[in-house]
């Protein structure tokens, strides 16, 4: 087995804390694959959704643990928010075969554009209504726990 970037304290806080929020949100069928390769370099995480298996790949900083603890909370959350919107994509991606390719490039730069910012903006909302700092923090305590266990 390849070797995990993330220490397996910090795998375990994120798919506890990851499951807490698609919870959260009423998303209780998926499940989270925290993935060995890193996500692409100019981003702090991204996911691979397959709605019809209800799997949600998800790929973390390759300098993860130089990230502040905020940084990493949200994005976690921000992630995970990204599940909630995917059926939306497909009608997007859905008009593609109406649209020159540029006017499918321009569709498509617009439509993430403004996907990124409503779940961000969502992402800040979540966090002060749903005690999400503590709920990070909280993850962390039981990652240790269940470490021991398994030790
Ligand atoms: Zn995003």
């Amino acid at each position: 087995m390849s070797k995990h970037h993330i220490k397996p304290r910090e795998q375990r806080r994120i798919m506890d804390y990851a499951m807490k929020v698609l919870g959260t949100l009423g998303e209780n069928k998926w499940r989270v694959l925290l993935m060995v390769e890193p996500s692409d370099d100019d981003a702090y995480g991204s996911v691979n959704i397959a709605p019809e298996k209800y799997v949600v790949e998800l790929y973390l900083a390759e300098n993860w643990h130089e990230l502040s603890n905020e940084t990493r909370r949200n994005t976690i959350t921000h992630e995970m928010l990204h599940v909630v919107h995917k059926r939306v994509d497909h009608v997007v991606y859905d008009l593609d075969p109406l649209l020159r390719h540029d006017e499918q490039t321009d569709l498509r730069t617009k439509y993430q554009r403004e996907i990124e910012l409503m779940v961000d903006h969502f992402a800040t909302f979540m966090s002060d209504t749903h005690s999400l700092t503590e709920e990070w923090d909280e993850a962390w305590a039981r990652a240790a726990k269940s470490g021991k266990e398994t030790r």
